[in-house]
C-alpha cells in the first residue's frame, strides 16, 4: 500500500508549498495534465495555471509534463511553457520516467511528482523512489479509462483510510 501512498496531499495544485519541495532537496516538479491542472477537455491552460507554473519557475524549480494523454494534447497543452513534455507515458510503468531522467538529468531524489491519480501518478512516482504530490481533481469528469481507474483508487482510498495512512480530504495543505 506504501506504493500507493503520497508524500505530500495537497487540495489543489494552488495549495502547493514550493518551499516545502526546496527543503526536500527537490529541483523539477513533474506536472500530470488532466485533473490536476485543467479537466481533460480543456486545450489549454487557464490563467490560474499560468501563474502557478510561473511561480513554480520564478522559485527556482524546473517543470516538465508527464501524461498518458496523446502527443497531440499534450503538447497543445505544453508548448506555451517552454517546459519538456512527455506524453503518452502509460503511467504507471517506468519507462517514459526513465527516459525523462535521461534526457532531463536528475536524480530521483530531486523529482517530485504532482497528479491526481493513485493509480498512475502516486504508484508510477512511488516506484520511481520520486517525491509524490496528490491533489485532488479539478473535474469529476474523467475520460473513460478514468473512471475504470477510479473504482479501484476508491477501494485503495479505503484501505489506506483503515490503516491511518491517508484520509480522502484531510489535506495536508489547503487552499486558502
Ligand atoms: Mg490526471
Amino acid at each position: 500500500m506504501k506504493l500507493f501512498t503520497p508524500d505530500y496531499y495537497v487540495e489543489s495544485y494552488h495549495a502547493i508549498d514550493l518551499e516545502r519541495l526546496k527543503r526536500q532537496g527537490i529541483a523539477l516538479l513533474v506536472c500530470d495534465i488532466d485533473n490536476t491542472l485543467v479537466p481533460h477537455d480543456h486545450a489549454r491552460a487557464d490563467d490560474d495555471v499560468r501563474a502557478f507554473i510561473k511561480r513554480v519557475k520564478d522559485s527556482g524549480l524546473a517543470v516538465a509534463f508527464v501524461s498518458n494523454n496523446v502527443k497531440e494534447r499534450v503538447e497543445t497543452f505544453a508548448s506555451e511553457f517552454h517546459a519538456p513534455c512527455y506524453p503518452f507515458a502509460k503511467k504507471p510503468l517506468k519507462r517514459t520516467y526513465r527516459k525523462m531522467m535521461n534526457e532531463l538529468g536528475y536524480r530521483s531524489d530531486q523529482i517530485a511528482v504532482l497528479g491526481d491519480q493513485l493509480l498512475t501518478d502516486m504508484l508510477g512516482a512511488n516506484r520511481m523512489h520520486f517525491y509524490t504530490i496528490l491533489t485532488n481533481p479539478v473535474a469529476k469528469r474523467d475520460l473513460k479509462c478514468t473512471k475504470v481507474n477510479r473504482v479501484f483508487e476508491q477501494m485503495i482510498f479505503s484501505l489506506l483510510e483503515k490503516r491511518g495512512k491517508l484520509k480522502r480530504g484531510n489535506y495536508d495543505d489547503k487552499v486558502l
